[in-house]
């Protein structure tokens, strides 16, 4: 369900978490689609080599990298360019919307209300091993400093409190034990 066809239900402006970031321009209700993610179409091959070049360039920069999603089993979408604005869209550790796959496109679906003015936010779902390349500034009550996604989080909080290894050693461990 779209929640108005006609028109743009978000707007782009300056973000408290990070550089710019999308808003509701109007009350969103739950399971509303808000906008679709796209991009070029690419192959898992060309996907992974982009992901690969990016990682280094986001790193250098400070900027995000999830600009690729998965489509299906045999492509991605692309969606760094001028006419995504979803592209724009933050990560939180409290996220109120979510990427979903639709018949081969992939639309932000609202998870909860969104009432007007609020920015809109997914999970970016990113792996832990590059956990200290992604610090987090959502802001929510529960954030957890990193963008990692959550089924994750316990795991690395564990890894972090438990020992009295820095965040630094705790991020050697995670890299080696991902080459392993
Ligand atoms: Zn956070």
């Amino acid at each position: 369900m779209a929640v108005n066809s006609e028109e743009d239900v978000f707007f782009v402006s300056d973000s408290g978490i990070h550089q710019r970031g999308v808003f509701a321009k109007c009350f969103i209700p739950r399971e509303s689609y808000i906008v679709e993610y796209i991009g070029e179409r690419i192959t898992k091959e060309e996907s992974i080599q982009r992901a690969l070049d990016w990682e280094k360039y986001a790193r250098e920069q400070d900027k995000g990298v999830v600009y690729i999603f998965e489509l299906n089993d045999e492509y991605d979408i692309d969606g760094n360019n001028e006419e995504n604005p979803a592209r724009l869209i933050n990560h939180s550790c409290k996220e109120n919307a979510e990427s979903v796959v639709v018949d081969d496109s992939i639309w932000i679906v609202a998870k909860r209300d969104i009432e007007e003015q609020e920015e809109i936010t997914f999970d970016y779902g990113y792996d832990m091993e590059h956990f200290l390349d992604h610090k987090c500034n959502c802001g929510s009550g529960n954030c957890f400093g990193y963008i990692v996604r959550r089924d994750q989080r316990k795991k690395l909080k564990r890894m972090l409190n438990a020992s009295k290894r820095t965040a630094q050693q705790v991020s050697a461990l995670l890299l080696k034990e991902s080459q392993v």
